[in-house]
């Protein structure tokens, strides 16, 4: 899709920390992380998020990806959040599917409070 930040990232098109690579996805480095470990697992096909109409074996393989990229990141001893934002309110800020794997250390509990 024009004009679309993760499309770009994902065919090549601007350079990123691509770690990962499948037919399917790819994976690299958040840009702005608040975690020692942030990284953001992208399918290659665009999806504006969750709830746009994302055939399952998408989700399949994004899922499958995150224990991969967990390992190659040495967070899967330790532990690891998953969040997708979907919408405003989620604070979405990349119209692009995008599951964010979080961890490098302790995290607060508090996120699912305002
Ligand atoms: P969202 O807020 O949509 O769930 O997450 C978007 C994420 O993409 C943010 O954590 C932001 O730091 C990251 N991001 C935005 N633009 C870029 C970029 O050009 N390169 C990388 N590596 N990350 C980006
Ligand atoms: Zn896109």
């Amino acid at each position: 899709m024009d004009d679309c930040i993760f499309c770009k990232i994902a065919n090549g098109e601007i350079p990123s920390s691509i770690f990962y690579e499948t037919e399917d996805l790819v994976a690299f480095d958040d840009l702005n992380p608040p975690m020692p470990v942030h990284c953001l697992i992208v399918p290659k096909a665009h999806y504006a998020n969750l709830a746009a109409d994302v055939p399952g074996e998408v989700f399949a393989k994004l899922f499958a990806a995150v224990p991969v990229v967990a390992h190659m990141k040495g967070i899967d001893e330790s532990g690891y959040r998953v969040v997708i934002n979907t919408g405003k309110d989620a604070g979405q800020t990349v119209q692009h599917l995008h599951v964010h794997v979080l961890g490098g250390a302790p995290m607060s509990e508090r996120m699912f409070k305002k």
